[in-house]
This record gives C-alpha cells, sequence and structure tokens, in this order.
C-alpha cells in the first residue's frame, strides 16, 4: 500500500480530535478517565433494539453495555455490570437519552463514485437510460487520486448515517483501503476480476491482494461487475481463489432486463445457471438486485443460502423493475436479504434507514414489510449475508459496533412509551438522520456529531473542487470533439 498516498490524504482531509474535547462537564454524555482507552462503558440506555442469539428481535430497556477492546462483554441492568474503573464511560440516559441499535450493515455499495453525487441530474434533458449509460463516461474524467477523497466522502457520510460496516465493489483496492484505514470503517473490499476502466485487472491480480490479506484494514474480495461479461474461463478462475481463500463473490445478478438478455445471448444461459455450472451457488456469493429470474432459480437462490441484497431505491430510480421479495420470503429466503445504498448515482442519501422505507413502501401493494424485519435486513441479516458472524448484534462477544440515536428528536417524539416498539416504525419512517454518536470496533468514530477522525469541513471543500475539475475535463473532452 503506498503510504506517501495515505499521509497525503490524511493530511489534507484528516482530523485527531482530542477525546477529553467537550467531555468530562457536567453538560457532555462523555467521561474521559484515560485518553487511550480500552474498557468503555455505555449506561443507562433508554432503549436498546438488538436481535437476539436466535434472530429474535428485542427491546431493552434501562440496560447497560460494558465494552474492553473491541468485544462486547456485558449487556445487563446497571447493577449486574461488574465493578471496575472504565476508561471510558458514556451517559446515554443524559439530556433526553439515547436509543442505541447495532451498526447497520450496508451490503451493496461503489464507494469510489462518490464524486458522482447529482450524476442524475447531469445530462437530465436524456433519458433515464441514456444517463446511466452516460455515467462511464464520466467516470473517465476521474483522475486516480480523486477516488481516494471520494472513498472517504462516502464511508463518512455512511457513517454519519449509522452504517459501521459496508461492502464496496470497484476497480481500485487501493482507494477502499486508504479510505478505511482513515474513516476506521469495517470495509469488505471487492475488486473487479474484469474491468472495463482499468482493463489490467484480473483474477491472478485480485489473488495477490487475497495472499497479503492480513496486512491490509479492509477485506479483499471479488466483484464481477456483470456476468455476461465475465469470460468462462475468468470464471473457473475465480472459483478456484474462493475456494483457496475462502473469500466473498460479489455479482450484479439480473439487474435489469438487458443485463438478463445479454447473459442468454453471451453464454447461453441464465446468470444462475452460470453461477450454478461453476458451483457458485452458495453462501461466499452475494448477489445484488436479482430481479429478473425465475421462480424456479428463487428457490435455488434461497436453498443455497445465496446472500442477497435488496436495493429499492436504486431499481425505481434505473426502472430496473421490482424485486421480488414476498417469493424470496416463501422460498424460506428471508434470513439472507439485506439492503445496500448502491452508489450516490443511484441513491443520493447513502443511508440505510430510507432504503428500508422505500422496500417497505415497494411492496406494500402485495404485502406489508413490518418494521422489525426491516431492522433486520440493516443488521443480522446484514451481517449473515456478509459472513460476519460476529457483527450486526448486540450481545456478549460480539464486536462493539454501536450506533447511538437521540431520543429527543422529531424522529422518534412522540412514540408509545407503553410500545416501544414504534420507535423502530419511527425511526424508519423518519427516515435518514444523522447518529448523535457511533462506535466501530469498540471505538467511538462520531462523537457530539463530529467525525473524530476526518475534518469534514476540509473534506467537503476537497471533494467540491475534485468535482469541479473532473467537470472541468470532461468540458474540454468535449469542445476538443466538437
Ligand atoms: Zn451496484
Amino acid at each position: 500500500m503506498p503510504e506517501n498516498i495515505l499521509k497525503k490524504v490524511q493530511k489534507e482531509v484528516g482530523a485527531k480530535i482530542d477525546i477529553f474535547t467537550d467531555s468530562n462537564t457536567a453538560h457532555s454524555r462523555y467521561e474521559v478517565n484515560k485518553k487511550n482507552y480500552r474498557t468503555v462503558l455505555i449506561k443507562n440506555i433508554p432503549f436498546i433494539f438488538t436481535c437476539d442469539e436466535k434472530d429474535k428481535l428485542v427491546i431493552l430497556k434501562n440496560h447497560s453495555i460494558a465494552i474492553r477492546d473491541d468485544l462486547i462483554t456485558q449487556v445487563e441492568p446497571l447493577e449486574k455490570i461488574k465493578a471496575q474503573k472504565f476508561n471510558l464511560i458514556y451517559d446515554a440516559g443524559k439530556r433526553g437519552g439515547t436509543v442505541v441499535t447495532p451498526g447497520l450493515i450496508n451490503t451493496h455499495a461503489h464507494i469510489h463514485m462518490y464524486l458522482l453525487r447529482s450524476a442524475m441530474t447531469l445530462d437530465e434533458e436524456k433519458s433515464v437510460d441514456e444517463t446511466i449509460s452516460n455515467m462511464a463516461a464520466w467516470q473517465k474524467f476521474e483522475t486516480e487520486e480523486s477516488l481516494f477523497y471520494a472513498s472517504v466522502g462516502d464511508l463518512t457520510e455512511q457513517q454519519k448515517n449509522g452504517i459501521t460496516t459496508t461492502l464496496t465493489h470497484g476497480p481500485s483496492f487501493e482507494s477502499g483501503e486508504i479510505a478505511a484505514k482513515i474513516t476506521r470503517h469495517n470495509l469488505l473490499n471487492a475488486v473487479s476480476a474484469v474491468s472495463n476502466s482499468r482493463p489490467s485487472n484480473s483474477p491472478e491480480m485480485v489473488e495477490k491482494l487475497l495472499q497479503k490479506k492480513n496486512q491490509f484494514y479492509s477485506t479483499p474480495a471479488i466483484s464481477l461487475h456483470y456476468l455476461y461479461k465475465t469470460p468462462f474461463a475468468t470464471l473457473r478462475k475465480v472459483k478456484k481463489i474462493i475456494d483457496a481463500y475462502q473469500t466473498l463473490l460479489t455479482v450484479h445478478l439480473a439487474e435489469s432486463q438487458n443485463v438478463a438478455e445479454s447473459t442468454l445471448r453471451t453464454h447461453g444461459m441464465s446468470e444462475v445457471e452460470v453461477l450454478k455450472k461453476f458451483k457458485l451457488l452458495n453462501s461466499h456469493t452475494i448477489a445484488s438486485h436479482a430481479i429478473y429470474i425465475k421462480p424456479k432459480e428463487i428457490i435455488e437462490l434461497a436453498e443455497n443460502q445465496v446472500g442477497i441484497v435488496h436495493l429499492p431505491t436504486s431499481n425505481t430510480l434505473h426502472k430496473s423493475g421490482v424485486f421480488p421479495f414476498w417469493q424470496f420470503n416463501d422460498a424460506n429466503g428471508y434470513k439472507n436479504i439485506s439492503l445496500g445504498t448502491d452508489s450516490v448515482v443511484s441513491k443520493n442519501q447513502l443511508d440505510l434507514l430510507t432504503e428500508a422505507y422505500q422496500a417497505r413502501i415497494t411492496h406494500l401493494y402485495s404485502r406489508t414489510i413490518k418494521y422489525g424485519t426491516l431492522f433486520k435486513m440493516m443488521t443480522a441479516n446484514g451481517a449473515r449475508v456478509l459472513n460476519l458472524p460476529d457483527r450486526g448484534k448486540i450481545l456478549p462477544g460480539m464486536k462493539a459496533d454501536i450506533v447511538f440515536w437521540k431520543l429527543r428528536d422529531r424522529g422518534f417524539v412522540p412514540y408509545d412509551e407503553n410500545n416501544p416498539a414504534t420507535l423502530i416504525g419511527n425511526l424508519i419512517t423518519h427516515g435518514g438522520r444523522m447518529v448523535r454518536d457511533l462506535m466501530i470496533n469498540g471505538k467511538i468514530i462520531v462523537k457530539d456529531r463530529r467525525h473524530q477522525f476526518v475534518n469534514e469541513t476540509k473534506l467537503l471543500d476537497v471533494l467540491q473542487k475534485k468535482h469541479m475539475e473532473m467537470r472541468g475535463r470532461k468540458e474540454k473532452r468535449v469542445d476538443f470533439h466538437t
């Protein structure tokens, strides 16, 4: 990993805020006893929402959480927490209190595309199809360096919306790696084994990353953007790599009618049949969109525990079609359905709460997806899909990825105090909003709404500059041609 690039990005947009700043006052929720904290107590939490060991949604009232290093050690009423002097104490009962949930899990993103925000309005006089096909052209005008800043921009926005773990696909491993390091995000960093924008990408290149996976902050994985663009010889190699390194494969599956037909034309079979032919129908495969598939294939995907990512906003904006949610559910596939944001080209706001809401209203005409189900899709199901059994729940032994949402907030109030489950409905229907605080792997990442490792003022200025530079390069090119 080029250390000089990391240093450069860090210098330009990085920040390291002293944890003592604005702590230890009567007003603050934070009591810091040791700067390099390893033990944390989150006390007096009015409501914790989580799934339990059996995946049942539970609401814990007036509990506290003890953490050592990156692990949750206890979730109990305060009097049952083992007495010790904690390095850091967070009082979640203060000033109206906070609702605590597990960090949300985003199973489909393209973080390097963040500079293309507002892309759907770049060519608004054209049809949606033309606009989308122009995206690739826009991307050509991004520099390698700009992808680093884009990825930091994308991950920090996700974090401020409560997301702590993300699976991203893209041509560049480096940009994800640097951004994960700077933002401390849990990143599954899937690199395209075949790429239009980077013809040098190959299964061998991804294998080299997997051989060195312990050296990286992010976790390498393999991505195949479209199966119709992937030759069988490449699929054979990919299968071998997956078996050798037990890594994850992520694909866009039957995203549009066009893609489904192209696969039939190129390979003489459907995308599910291609996966089956190469023995890739299993829990190491993550299939996004999954719209144009036959009923028999839905059963096969469900039976073989293939991870599914539902992206209702992206599907709607791109006029792709409707994901057969209830068919998957009826085939017992529900546990492997998660939610993703996609890139800012497909959903301007990088959060999962509005995505859950979109899922609710998309399928309402058939049956209603309950709020508890949507909550699971954002947490426990997401962890299962990404093969991360120690994330997505607030239980002893799990990684300490925790979101703090302010309770005295328009998104929550009013709610039924006798039925706090109403808070989950409020959280989802009120939609995306910024977290008050956020913890990843036992460390505070967002404190009092401020990112602790990224200077957002500087970041936004850099992103704006890079965006305009990209536009400038495109303008010149257009002038040159006309
Ligand atoms: Zn995508």
